[in-house]
């Protein structure tokens, strides 16, 4: 993607093509100058940081994707959700709401702290989780902001709007305006939404989602590789990537065709891929997933338990 630019609302497209563990950065250009999700890259945030004084950086939600480069913004003002900033002040928080401290516990979760917080841990080729940008970029928070406010840079407005189900506190901006929102992870990527934290949930990242894509904008800019569209072509690709949710659910339907344990199903890697499984985040989020979805079939009455192993009915 191109750098593009609306007015004083400029696109940084994120480093390989804004996909995970980058994403495509906003800048607004006003008289007060603020940084969306500085997590397009090491290299275009430190030319942001030198060319200009940013007064704000504001995080759409806790991930490491999306406040990877907060640190080099130390004489901006460092904003998060209301509902998360708990994750800023307390970082086992992040752990807990990735679902991985009900995975692998406590001691775990201190584990974890010990490596991000040193520059020379060991890191996976797959996930950022032992990345020290973690501690450099959760070190500081200066401030909250919450559902349904409304910021002003000057000339430009921007509202919050509240998009729960990718995280709890997640939100999109809205700047009407301009006719623009910015989606971050409701990113239509071919991987499909990501609900796998302990705080994610299917049914309300749709509903959230369409909520958005009924806004009153003529230009959606996500978070991840797509960019930018238009609303008719969001919503085209939004009904494509809510259905990577039933194929999910059809491969694990198709593992059930005889009885397996809730154990061996989540070894199957029937959410990343078998050969992902190696990093421990993958497995706990691949884990989790098909944990969600056999309780979302079980709800619908489509498979049922006998000692201990679940089966298509
Ligand atoms: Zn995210």
């Amino acid at each position: 993607m191109e750098r593009m630019e609306f007015g004083r609302i400029k696109v940084i497209p994120g480093q390989n093509n804004g996909r995970f563990p980058f994403c495509n950065s906003l800048l607004i250009d006003d008289s007060v100058k603020a940084v969306i999700d500085p997590g397009a890259g090491l290299e275009p945030m430190r030319q942001l940081r030198e060319g200009m004084d940013i007064d704000l950086v504001i995080n759409t939600h806790f991930h490491f994707d999306h406040i990877a480069y907060n640190y080099l913004f130390d004489h901006s003002r460092i904003i998060i959700n209301d509902r998360e900033g708990e994750c800023f002040r307390d970082r086992r928080e992040i752990l807990k709401r990735l679902g991985m401290t009900d995975y692998y516990g406590d001691a775990w979760t201190q584990g974890w702290l010990d490596r991000i917080s040193r520059p020379d841990s060991v890191q996976s080729p797959y996930t950022p989780q032992n990345r020290h940008e973690w501690w450099l970029s959760t070190a500081r928070l200066d401030g909250t902001y919450q559902w349904g406010e409304v910021m002003d840079f000057g000339a430009t407005r921007m509202e919050v709007i509240g998009a729960p189900g990718h995280s709890a506190g997640f939100c999109c901006l809205y700047f009407p305006g301009e006719g623009i929102v910015y989606t971050g992870d409701i990113d239509l990527t071919s991987f499909g939404p990501w609900c796998f934290g302990a705080d994610g949930d299917f049914d309300q990242f749709v509903k959230s989602a369409e909520i958005i894509a009924n806004l009153d904008a003529g230009t959606y800019i996500t978070g991840h590789e797509a960019g930018i569209v238009n609303r008719d072509d969001f919503r085209t690709a939004l009904k494509q990537y809510f259905d990577i949710i039933n194929k999910r659910e059809a491969r694990i339907m198709a593992a059930l065709s005889e009885p397996v344990s809730l154990n061996d199903l989540c070894a199957m890697g029937l959410i990343y891929g078998k050969k992902f499984l190696v990093d421990e985040w993958v497995r706990a989020w691949d884990a989790l997933t098909v944990k969600k979805h056999v309780e979302r079939l079980s709800a619908k009455g489509i498979i049922t338990c006998a000692d201990g192993k679940y089966a298509q009915k």
